[in-house]
This record gives structure tokens, sequence and C-alpha cells, in this order.
């Protein structure tokens, strides 16, 4: 994907988080808090009033489609949707170009999700609306990465830190985890930050990642042994192994058992760590990833990083389409009904 992408505006198509800096970063996340009535089901917000989401998912998926389209129906617009290559054209040999500029005549930006790495650029390069990547492969994932980096500050400020100089032990299948790679590369934007890296033999981020972040100034420590990987780490993010994406590195890898669980935490002395993960978590057993015996602990932001997705996928939308939070503000309105979120 080409570094030399417009910034993520009114009108743009959002490929990558290299298509931000620390400015238009801070006006997206400023957007998110602003709809936070709305994710929180205090505000009904009608702002998106007629217009249409086009939804294509050629992957699975369930969070990011899920919490594409809640926010934007909670924008007050209209999802069409196709998952699968099975009931789309795509799988009568109809190209990506084609399907692109066909669906973007029915939608006013449309949200993709595709196998193939840089897919979706190819798809945006064909269609004649805004269209937002939602994971192209091995790839990138932007609006995971901008959740995450936006939790992480939420989650960082509430201990009296920031991103930068920020500690992050980033554990798993580092070759394969499209969402590391967006991670990383996002927090390029912030300064003196230290990445410890822990994978399975075979997994490992790929060069050019590790390369970039140390030429933006940041310190990168590759471990061999998790324990160590995660001692003294402000936040752990860890991954599952996208077992769906390799041919021989899993046998290779030789990854079984858990990847980070608590007596792992109890060891390395960091039980008050928090704890990302972008999800879904492997719960198979053996499955070499985060055990839910860590549910418990204080810094679990697991779950905060899937709230947290609906704000910034509205605040992404809202960009696209150039709402500002004047004309979010005008059209919302309390809601008559409580809704019954209970805390967590
Ligand atoms: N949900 C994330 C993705 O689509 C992470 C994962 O699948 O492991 O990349």
């Amino acid at each position: 994907m080409p570094d030399s992408l417009p910034l993520f505006e009114q009108g743009r198509h959002l490929l990558s988080v290299s298509q931000f800096d620390r400015d238009n970063l801070q006006a997206l996340f400023d957007m998110a808090d602003a709809v936070d009535p709305i994710a929180k089901r205090q505000a009904v917000c009608t702002v998106l009033d007629g217009a249409m989401l086009g939804s294509l998912f050629f992957e699975p998926s369930t969070r990011t489609r899920l919490s594409f389209e809640s926010a934007f129906l909670r924008l007050g617009g209209e999802v069409t949707t196709t998952t699968g290559f099975t009931f789309s054209s795509m799988a009568k040999g109809e190209s990506i170009a084609d399907t692109a500029r066909v669906v973007s005549g029915y939608s006013d930006v449309l949200v993709v999700r595709h196998p193939d790495e840089g897919s979706v650029a190819q798809f945006a390069a064909h269609s004649i609306v805004p269209v937002i990547n939602a994971g192209d492969g091995t790839g990138e994932h932007p609006s995971q990465a901008l959740l995450d980096v936006y939790t992480l500050q939420k989650e960082l400020a509430a201990r009296g830190k920031n991103v930068d100089g920020c500690h992050i032990a980033i554990l798993g299948d580092l070759k394969y985890g499209r969402t590391v790679h967006s991670l990383i590369k996002l927090m390029g934007l912030h300064t003196g930050v230290t990445f410890t890296l822990f994978a399975p033999p075979g997994l490992e981020l790929p060069v050019q990642i590790e390369h970039d972040a140390i030429a933006h100034g940041h310190t990168v420590r590759v471990m061999d042994d998790v324990e160590a990987a995660v001692t003294g780490a402000d936040v752990i993010y860890a991954t599952r192994v996208q077992r769906e994406r390799m041919t021989d590195e899993l046998a290779q890898a030789n990854a079984r058992g858990d990847l980070l669980n608590k007596s792992i935490l109890t060891r390395a002395d960091n039980l008050d760590a928090i704890i990302m993960h972008p999800l879904p978590r492997d719960s198979r057993p053996d499955s070499y990833d985060l055990s839910s015996d860590v549910d418990d602990l204080p810094g679990l932001a697991i779950f905060h990083q899937t709230d947290n997705g609906l704000n910034v996928r509205m605040a992404i939308f809202l960009t696209a389409l150039g709402v500002t939070i004047e004309a979010v503000n005008l059209t919302s309105k309390r809601r008559p009904w409580k809704a019954t979120l209970r805390p967590v």
C-alpha cells in the first residue's frame, strides 16, 4: 500500500494508518469522544438520515462488521450488506473493479474486508464513494489500530501516563497479525515508545515494520521468553495465531498451551498491566492465545477496546462524510427510554 496516500478527511478513502498525522488523529479522537452519548445509548442521532452504507465482507468477521454497521445505524443511516464470496457475484467471476463500481453506485460509503493484501486499495480505485479498509489479508486493519490507540490513550491516562514514552509488549503471531502491523505503524506518530516483541519461531514481525519503528525513534526489543517480554510493560497486547493464513509455519512455531495467563503474569510481577487483544480470542484448548483466567485482573481492557470501536467507527464515517461535531449535536436528542447497560 503506498505511503503517499492523502490524509484521511472528507471524501477520502481510509486504506492505511499512514494517512494520519497527530492533528487529524486527535480530530478523529475528539469526534469519537463527542459521539459517546450516542454509543452509550443516552442519545439518539439522525445526522446520517438518508445515507446508505455498503458493507462488504469477503472474509469472516463479527465485531468489525457489526460495529461498523451499528455505528452507521446509530447515526441514523441505513445499511446494505453482503458476506462471503458465495453470496456475491465474485463467485461468478466478477472483478474487484466491476464490483466496486457497481456497489458504490448504491451507497454513500463502503466498508470492505477482503483476504488479499492490497485488494481494498484496488476496490477504492474503482469506487465512486469513500472506501474504508476493514482488513486486507495480512496487510492492514486501520480502524482496529485507531480504536487500539484510542483505548491505549484512555487506559494509560487513567493511570496518569501517556502513549508517548509508554512500554508496550506485543505477543503472539506478529507475522500474520495485521492489527499489530497497523498498530506499530500508527504508534509512529508518538514518541519514545518501547516495543517488546515476543513471537513463536517463524511468526516474527516483518523486519520492515521493526525498522520503521526504530526509524521513528522508538526502541524495539525482541525476546524469546514470554515472561521476560511482559516484565515491566505498561501494556500487553496479545494476538491469536492466524491459523487460516499459514501453511507450514504452524508446525515450526510449535505454539501450544497458553500464550499468556495469570501465572506468567504473576511470575513477571505484572498482574496490574493493561491487557489488550484485538479479539477474537481463540478459546479452544492449546490454541496458544490469551487465557480467560486473566479476565478478573484490573487491567483487562479487551472489552473496552470493543466498546470504543463503536465510537471510533462512528467518527470514521462522520469524517469521511464531512459531518461536523456541531451537526451531530444538533441532530441528537435524549432518549425517551433508559438503556440498561451494566458498568464493566
Ligand atoms: N479481528 C482481527 C482481524 O480481523 C484480529 C484477528 O482476527 O485475529 O484481524
